[in-house]
């Protein structure tokens, strides 16, 4: 297999992260819109029925996504409804700078998690799976109405694990109105009892996170602290070992913890602005049809794919695509999604000393 050469130039790297902003980092495509699924949080409109990109044109916008690029989530609705799920991922690693592939899903296909696998692994894709999950055992299944998903999701997660620390794997519970009273007790099951080596627990983001009752928004930021205090501790004892102690990736980790989670708590419960968002920047969305997005929650295109011959930086550096760029920040846009708000830590001075400390921290550490 002939890779696009996956060194980046540290300076131009580090050039665009921090001062020109102009090339994505992060990129999430929603390789389809269809779910088997239909949880009652979900922002996905599964009444418009949207055309998907083919693999000839998603290489071509891979291989033009720039020499920045770190990470590519494959998302969807549920991405593994699409039969060539592999063809996609390795079209991206073969033809960007990407070093991780990271797939969202709700987990109720382990047949073709294995099968994705079993070709994943003859090209050592790095791959990092992000297991949905709500409830404790059946009441996950009737929430997102798939039968039997508690099993599926947990047997999915296994055949992940089969190989070893090859492949990442995470459980995100998203915590939401209709889940934060049990919340915790669902961690600590998953912890304990499914005996996951990584846990994530982002509050939930969108319409559904807007208009909530003062009492409800207290409870939920309670709730969220509380599972964010217990993940820091579960870090710290080292129950948590999905990643090597010290790895990039786990040190990366550990900061996230600490820094993003107060900064996206204090947006949510003040709901107010604190620092510039990167998204249309370094970060973007790709949809199923080729349309351009700077994130999922705001309702401003960039422009489509199809009209731009595919070429993905064409379209970042358009006159369109510039104008809603300076919208975010003009309009100091904020929100607590937190795969923006990575990107945004890391890119701002304002948090380099945190960063500082809390990277010394976890370094000298014993
Ligand atoms: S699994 Fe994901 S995409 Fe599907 S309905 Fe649930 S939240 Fe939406
Ligand atoms: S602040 Fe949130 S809604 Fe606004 S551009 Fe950034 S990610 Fe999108």
């Amino acid at each position: 297999m002939k890779l696009k050469n996956k060194k980046i130039n540290k300076l131009n790297f580090l050039y665009n992260a921090f001062i020109s902003n102009r090339y994505p980092i992060s990129l999430t495509h929603f390789i389809t819109e269809r779910c088997n699924a239909r949880c009652p949080h979900c922002f996905v409109d599964f009444k418009t029925k949207k055309d998907e990109l083919i693999l000839e044109n998603i290489e071509k916008i891979a291989s033009t996504s720039g020499n920045c690029l770190k990470n590519v989530a494959l998302t969807g609705g549920e991405p593994f409804l699409r039969d060539d799920i592999f063809e996609i991922a390795y079209i991206w690693y073969k033809n960007s700078t990407t070093d991780s592939i990271v797939i969202p899903t709700n987990g109720s296909m382990p047949d073709k998690i294995e099968n994705f696998l079993k070709s994943a692994s003859k090209y050592n894709l790095p791959l990092f799976f992000f297991f949905s999950y709500d409830f404790i055992g059946e009441k996950h299944s009737d929430y997102r109405g798939i039968k039997d998903l508690h099993n599926k999701v947990f047997e999915s997660y296994k055949i992940v694990k089969s190989y070893g620390n090859k492949f990442n794997a995470t459980f995100q519970i998203t915590l939401s109105p209709s889940n934060y009273e049990s919340a915790f007790e669902t961690y600590e099951y998953i912890r304990d009892i499914l005996q996951v080596k990584n846990i994530n627990c982002p509050l939930i983001r969108g319409d559904n996170a807007k208009f909530l009752n003062e009492n409800l928004k207290n409870n939920l930021i309670k709730t969220y602290e509380k599972i964010q205090k217990q993940i820091n501790l579960d870090y710290n004892k080292g129950i948590f070992n999905e990643y090597k102690n010290n790895s990039l990736t786990k040190i990366a980790l550990n900061v996230k913890n600490k820094i993003l989670w107060k900064y996206v708590l204090e947006t949510f419960a003040n709901n107010k602005y604190i620092s510039p968002c990167k998204a249309g920047s370094l970060t973007g969305i790709i949809y199923s049809n080729g349309d351009v997005f700077p994130c999922e929650l705001l309702n401003q295109k960039m422009g489509n794919l199809s009209d731009f011959d595919f070429n993905f930086l064409n379209l970042w550096k358009s006159l369109n695509a510039l104008n809603v760029k300076k919208n975010i920040s003009k309009s100091k846009c904020f929100c607590t999604y937190e795969c923006s708000w990575f990107l945004n830590i890391f890119s701002y001075y304002r948090y380099y000393p945190e960063i500082f400390y809390y990277i010394m921290k976890n370094i000298f550490k014993k």
